[in-house]
């Protein structure tokens, strides 16, 4: 199955509403004089920027997603932000997951799981996130660790249409470190082969995102390997030039 190539930008704890707003434009600008440029984009700002940020991408052919959600829908949860709510800004897509997220917030993937379902029940597709530790790649657990954490974290009923997975080494993000060729191919087709056992015929449409120190520089070399459906990018996002260079990348396009 054709799978569209997916280039997803995390802005993490990044951007007020000025500088948000230059980022935005000279996306959008760019992507609408590409007329070759096939692939999806999507932009994941903080919770501060999801209105202004998705009032600036409305009509044009860029994403919104949030970050994270929590999973009940209202209530008696200060400081936290609804799937319901992040959908009401016009966003299509909700991370869960992220390894920042797990260790920092000693996120399980019980708890990853039960976010991912919150955002599935109101519309939203979830980008659920695995990767192993450096420890667990020099123990040789690096393709047990991500299969655990997909078996376990991804939400029911799962399809294509409502499901990425971003496969992120810990130790490769914000670190200039990357993987590889031969370690993505083998996890990215470990997470393949994970996928069938848990969704069947569903599993070949789902989009594999790799994620970690991904720069225009290196972007190309990640999306031509086998089920690599395109990235999630950090640091390199809150470029206009950076983010678009790996967005045309991801397509074989001259920057
Ligand atoms: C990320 O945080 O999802 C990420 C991949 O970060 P970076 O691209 O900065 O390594």
């Amino acid at each position: 199955m054709a799978r569209r190539k997916l280039i997803a930008g995390n802005w993490k704890m990044n951007g007020l509403r000025t500088d948000s707003a230059a980022l935005v434009s000279g996306l959008i600008s760019r992507r609408a004089a590409e007329s070759d440029f096939d692939a999806e984009m999507l932009v994941c700002p903080p919770f501060t920027l999801l209105d202004r940020v998705g009032q600036s991408l409305a009509g044009s052919p860029i994403a919104l997603g949030a970050q994270d959600c929590h999973i009940e829908q209202t209530g008696a949860f200060t400081g936290d932000v609804s799937a319901a709510m992040i959908k009401d800004m016009g966003a299509s897509y909700c991370i869960v997951g992220h390894s920042e997220r797990r260790s920092g917030h000693h996120e399980a993937n019980a708890l990853i799981r039960a976010k991912a379902d919150a955002a599935l029940s109101v519309g939203l597709a979830a980008i659920v996130c695995v990767g192993e530790s450096e420890p667990e790649r020099r123990a040789g657990k690096a393709c047990e660790v991500v299969c655990a954490q997909l078996s376990n974290s991804i939400p029911g009923g799962a399809s294509p249409d409502t499901l990425v997975v971003a496969y992120e080494p810990i130790w490769a993000i914000g670190s200039g470190r990357i993987p590889t060729a031969d370690e993505v191919v083998e996890i990215h087709s470990t997470l393949r082969r994970c996928l069938h056992g848990l969704l069947g015929g569903h599993a070949s449409g789902v989009r594999i995102l790799y994620g970690g120190s991904v720069k225009p520089s290196n972007a190309r070399e990640f999306m031509l390997l086998p089920d690599v459906d395109g990235c999630l990018v950090g640091g390199a996002s809150l470029s206009v030039d950076d983010f678009w260079a790996i967005a045309l990348a991801s397509q074989g396009l001259p920057a």
